[in-house]
């Protein structure tokens, strides 16, 4: 007998949008985690503020520009 895969049960949950962009070829990455979610809460929650968007912005070299 085989289980389902349980990822399309998954909760929706407010995931913080990721931008990864390199500072050479401008080549950009997008992702979302809610790793940091926890983060923005207790900062959120600490600062008074009710959330309403959460974006992270990176910045770095890619591996393709490293090796140049
Ligand atoms: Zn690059």
């Amino acid at each position: 007998m085989s289980l389902s895969t349980p990822s399309q049960f998954a909760p929706v949950r407010s995931a913080v949008h990721c931008r990864l962009t390199c500072v050479c070829c401008s080549r950009t990455y997008e992702f979302s985690s809610d790793l940091i979610t926890d983060l923005s809460r207790h900062q959120t929650v600490l600062q008074g503020y009710q959330l309403l968007e959460q974006q992270l912005r990176l910045s770095g070299i890619c591996p393709e520009c490293q090796t140049d």
